[in-house]
């Protein structure tokens, strides 16, 4: 029997349930993949993502060789002509099978359906398969049989079903039997695409994912939950953009974790450090079940829908200031250009930003939310728009709309010397730790040294009042 594997954000031959499957059942495999950039463009998908998934797509095809399975590249604009080609390919190449990871976003899962729906009636089986996140998404409800929509309960049991699911890292599989007339075809389309990205901050590839991940677990997964909070370390796994471009999957996460954990059977407190991280990904699942189970946050709307009724400022200026890093809030400004020049922002900085977008400006959130998919190598619908609407008050577990962080209390919590605003600012090397977190010392110092800094925004005390005036209208 000869196969097809499709693969999409699952970009990886290890763990890879379909993968594994098709080649438990197939002697022959054949793999495609589709490059679609009218689709990117629509879904505001970031140039260095993309370039990110395309490096990553030159890297699976080494390694697909190994295994004697060749790649096929196809370009088409978007996903609707996905369906049709893959049921010609499957006829041409007498594949009687095609097997495939689950996508859960609206325009994935509709595409998933017209390619299930055209190879039932061409007779070609098609094999899905849950890869994607911890526990499938459905599979974690409250007693009524309701999707969660707070979080804590939701992790509550998902620890109890996490138990009963099948968490098991799958090998990479044998050699198929090799195809000796078909060749992988279609790979210089890549190069069309890929653009110059922070490599250094993003290797490419299997190995340099795994390596990440190990490194993470040995040597920092310990002091996680004091450092996680804390920018100007590199205290988190920066392992976002892996999980996203699917090079890891999240049970390898889970296995190395619970390894690092003395490899006992139970979960890790909550309290513990592995257990904070572990609470991470478990964020991960919430926020994919609650864009399943609530497809309209998947469209441009709130969860919260009487939210529409806020009423939102516009001011191209701000707006332009924010995504510059050039609002006067030292913190923010730091943030918002370590996005730009690394693809990721640091947690707490994504909550800090993302604030004082919703809060002190004002500012529809989904004009955050675009941005943040634009720049963000890590960029993924779920956790996005779920990290977008906590922030703004508007999502599932949101934070209560009265509660709006001071940027400048946020640093000197967090970054109390200064060491993460002064990398990514330059302009405030010199300026003393304690002016960099008050406003007022702040504009001095600016004065005095003529720094080309500019003065906040907007002032927090007045931004913080109409910001809740606003919601609470
Ligand atoms: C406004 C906003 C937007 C965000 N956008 C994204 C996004 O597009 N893609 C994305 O992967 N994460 C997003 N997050 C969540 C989080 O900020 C990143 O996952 C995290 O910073 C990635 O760094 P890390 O890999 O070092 O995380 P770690 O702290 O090491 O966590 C491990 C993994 O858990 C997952 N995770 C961690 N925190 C969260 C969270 N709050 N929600 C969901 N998953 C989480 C990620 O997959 C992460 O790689 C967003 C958060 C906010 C507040």
């Amino acid at each position: 029997m000869r196969a097809m594997v499709w693969f999409r954000r699952d970009l990886r031959v290890a763990d890879n349930r379909a993968l594994s499957a098709a080649a438990h059942d197939a002697d022959q495999l054949v793999a495609v993949y589709f490059v679609t950039p009218a689709q990117w463009k629509s879904h505001n998908d970031a140039p260095a993502k993309i370039s990110f998934w395309l490096k990553n797509v030159q890297c699976l095809k080494i390694e697909l060789q190994r295994l004697n399975i060749p790649l096929l590249i196809f370009e088409v604009a978007d996903f609707s002509l996905v369906p049709s080609i893959i049921e010609e390919k499957c006829r041409q190449l007498n594949c009687t099978g095609l097997y495939f990871n689950q996508e859960y976003e609206v325009n994935e899962a509709a595409r998933d359906g017209s390619v299930i729906a055209l190879l039932k009636n061409a007779e070609i089986t098609c094999k899905t398969f849950h890869d994607r996140i911890l526990i499938e998404p459905g599979a974690v409800l409250t007693g009524q049989g309701k999707p969660y929509t707070v979080f804590t309960p939701f992790r509550n049991n998902w620890a109890k079903k996490i138990v009963e699911t099948d968490t098991s890292v799958l090998p990479v599989p044998k050699p198929a039997e090799k195809i000796s007339d078909l060749e992988c075809c279609g790979h210089e389309i890549l190069n069309d695409y890929i653009e110059p990205f922070s490599e250094d901050f993003w290797p490419v590839g299997e190995k340099a994912a795994q390596k990440r991940l190990a490194e993470f677990c040995g040597q920092k997964l310990a002091a996680y939950s004091q450092t996680r909070d804390l920018p100007a370390l590199d205290g988190t796994s920066r392992l976002s953009g892996y999980l996203t471009a699917g090079v890891l999957s999240p049970r390898q996460c889970f296995s190395a974790l619970n390894q690092a954990n003395n490899a006992s059977d139970k979960l890790p407190d909550f309290t513990s450090s592995a257990g904070v991280w572990l609470n991470e990904l478990i964020w991960r699942d919430f926020y994919h079940h609650v864009m399943v189970a609530f497809p309209r946050v998947g469209k441009g709307y709130p969860f919260q829908l009487a939210t529409e009724r806020i009423s939102w400022l516009y001011d191209k200026k701000h707006l332009l200031a924010w995504q510059n890093g050039l609002t006067g809030y030292p913190i923010v400004d730091a943030a918002m250009r370590q996005l730009k020049q690394t693809g990721w922002m640091h947690n707490r900085l994504r909550m800090v930003a993302a604030m004082f977008l919703s809060k002190h400006l004002l500012h529809d959130w989904r004009f955050g939310e675009r941005w943040f998919m634009q720049n963000l190598v890590d960029g993924e619908l779920a956790s996005n728009n779920g990290g977008w609407q906590w922030s703004a008050s508007t999502g599932t577990d949101a934070a209560p709309y009265f509660r709006v962080f001071n940027p400048f209390s946020q640093s000197k919590k967090f970054d109390k010397d200064g060491v993460f605003i002064r990398q990514y600012c330059p302009e405030l090397e010199n300026i003393p730790a304690k002016a960099l977190h008050d406003p007022m010392l702040l504009q001095a110092e600016v004065k005095k040294r003529g720094l080309g800094y500019p003065a906040p925004l907007v002032e927090h005390a007045f931004a913080r009042n109409r910001a809740i005036e606003a919601f609470r209208k």
